[in-house]
């Protein structure tokens, strides 16, 4: 499918070449288990460690201090449940995230509420950013963790998590981030930001699917998900995804080498899809922060054509188009409106109307234009404009 225009990265990435050719290699050459002594067990071994050194690298922390896991939604369950499952401490704890983080978190936090955790669900506001002074208010005596993610996947926004994760300290309590979406993006310094655990997965930058890594702060005791052989320091046992992590060491790499230029050129393209949706589609409007956002993210409403999403999908996928109407991890409830979207005050009908656009490293600004004449169409075809709200970002 030479001619089709892949604009959906938060939901997935097109594994980048080089990835593939490391990953390669990995299944054809070498093949021993990472724990054997013997040649092929240590040269395994050796290829896993230098992935971890690239892994860790991206974060700025030393690589003891990172897991593999099998998914950024494993290293998100190792965080919390690690933290609560842990200790003979009595006391039910306290935990605070906010109401838009991805189900990983939600549906743990859930999961541990129903164990006697008390958690509590921060509100956004209208561009999905978490007010620093609810967190403080929401602080109590038994708080053990705070979750807050770095960047949504929905509608983009970035959190203040320095300054989150600064408070977090001060307080005393352990400060997660899931940087699924952000990781490889942005850059992110556990030497300069106090986070104490850190949620990645691979294939949100150009690498496979199915190996993520949670980066634990040095000297922080977690209880593990998994048992058995006591790989990754006793966190995470199972024979090593070799190949997987190679994969992700590499995709570590590329990304660190050219995370300045990949941002700067994906946030141009992100403004030129916005500069030709003022003019061609004055309907459009920007969900999310319109500057504290990832570089590729654009998260779209049309007002009048709330209800029309999904079909405006499908006919963007006719017409070659890969977008997505929000998380991909909520496809099967296509039709419902987006929690993120009601938690930032959206109302139902809007709230089921959007359209996610994320670009990635192998998008130009040759399909960018293709797209800005594809999407009009598409939008004008639903049905005549009943509304113009202007462009605006809300
Ligand atoms: N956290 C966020 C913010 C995500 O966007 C995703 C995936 O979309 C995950 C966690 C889960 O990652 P994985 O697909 O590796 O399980």
């Amino acid at each position: 499918m030479p001619d089709r225009i892949y604009f959906d990265h938060s939901a997935t990435t097109p594994v980048d070449p080089r990835v593939a050719f490391s990953m390669k290699l990995v299944n054809l050459e070498t093949f021993g288990n990472p724990s054997s002594l013997h040649f092929e067990g240590r040269q395994a071994r050796e290829l896993v460690e230098r992935a971890r050194g690239q892994v860790a690298e991206l974060l700025r922390a030393s690589s003891r201090e990172i897991v593999f896991t099998a998914s950024g939604t494993e290293a998100d369950n190792l965080a919390l449940l690690g933290v609560f499952c842990r200790g003979s401490d009595k006391t039910p704890g306290h935990m605070i995230t906010s109401a838009i983080e991805h189900p990983a978190i939600i549906e743990t936090c859930r999961s541990l509420e129903q164990n006697g955790i008390q958690v509590t669900y921060l509100g956004v506001d209208e561009y999905g950013l978490v007010d620093p002074d609810d967190l403080g208010r929401a602080f109590r005596p038994n708080t053990r963790l705070v979750s807050i993610m770095a960047a949504n996947n929905v509608v983009g926004t970035l959190q203040p998590i320095g300054e989150l994760a600064r408070m977090t300290k001060e307080r005393g309590a352990l400060f997660h981030t899931d940087a699924v979406q952000y990781a490889g993006k942005l850059a992110l310094d556990v030497t300069q930001v106090p986070l104490d655990m850190v949620s990645m997965s691979a294939h949100k930058l150009h690498g496979p699917k199915g190996i993520g890594a949670l980066y634990v702060r040095r000297g922080l005791q977690l209880q593990p998900l998994v048992f058995g052989g006591g790989q990754e320091h006793g966190l995470r046992s199972a024979t090593e995804n070799v190949a997987g992590i190679v994969g992700f060491g590499k995709a570590a790499q590329l990304a660190a080498t050219n995370m300045a230029d990949d941002a700067a050129r994906l946030a141009q393209l992100r403004y030129r899809i916005l500069e030709g949706l003022q003019e061609a589609l004055p309907q459009a409007y920007l969900i999310g922060h319109p500057s504290k956002r990832l570089p590729g993210h654009l998260c779209l409403g049309f007002s009048g054509q709330e209800g029309e999403s999904i079909r405006l999908l499908l006919s963007l996928d006719q017409a070659g188009v890969a977008i997505s109407s929000g998380s991909a991890c909520s496809a099967h409830k296509a039709s419902e409106p987006s929690y993120v979207l009601l938690a930032m005050g959206f109302d139902p009908i809007r709230a089921r109307g959007t359209l996610r656009v994320t670009l990635g490293r192998f998008n130009t600004a040759v399909e960018v234009d293709r797209f800005l004449e594809i999407l009009p169409q598409a939008v004008n075809a639903l049905r005549p404009v009943a509304s113009y709200a202007g462009f605006v970002h809300r």
